[in-house]
């Protein structure tokens, strides 16, 4: 953004009020933005963690955060599961070709199970499980694990 130039006042007065009004402005913009970063990067997180939620109780995936948001928010990962053969796979977002801008409802079009284009040849779109920052234990329950052979066997 280009800046505006604002002409000092010649006279000494009117001089002296301007220069402190400007420094005044500058701390309080100084202040206000960081203000600002600090809450939209709660507001990120918080959309994550409310869509995380919404696909946990078996929501819809729309609408949801941007992939943009999801990164700074430090929810790097989304996890997907092939409805197919069940294959689950987290997708790091960082490293898509993939507009920052986009929702993350919007990559349900367009990834594909590998597996099952390996085994079958055919292109079958995963279901969007959840996002996950790795490193803080913000990952959703998961349903518990079947013990191998079931109960009575040993
Ligand atoms: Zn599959």
């Amino acid at each position: 953004m280009a800046r505006i130039i604002r002409m000092m006042p010649l006279s000494g007065g009117d001089r002296k009020h301007y220069a402190r009004e400007l420094a005044r402005t500058e701390r309080l913009h100084a202040d206000l933005e960081a203000r600002m970063l600090a809450a939209y990067e709660v507001a990120h997180r918080l959309a994550c963690e409310e869509w995380n939620a919404r696909r946990f109780l078996g929501g819809e995936v729309d609408p949801s955060p941007t992939i943009g948001a999801a990164i700074s928010a430090g929810f790097t990962l989304l996890e997907v599961k092939c409805p197919a053969c069940r294959h689950v796979e987290r997708v790091p977002l960082p490293d898509l070709v993939w507009s920052r801008e986009r929702p993350i409802h919007s990559l349900a079009d367009v990834l594909f199970c590998r597996r099952c284009r390996v085994d079958s040849g055919a292109t079958r779109r995963p279901t969007l499980i959840c996002l996950v920052a790795p490193g803080t234990g913000s990952e959703p329950p998961k349903t518990r694990a079947r013990r191998q052979g079931g109960r009575g066997s040993s």
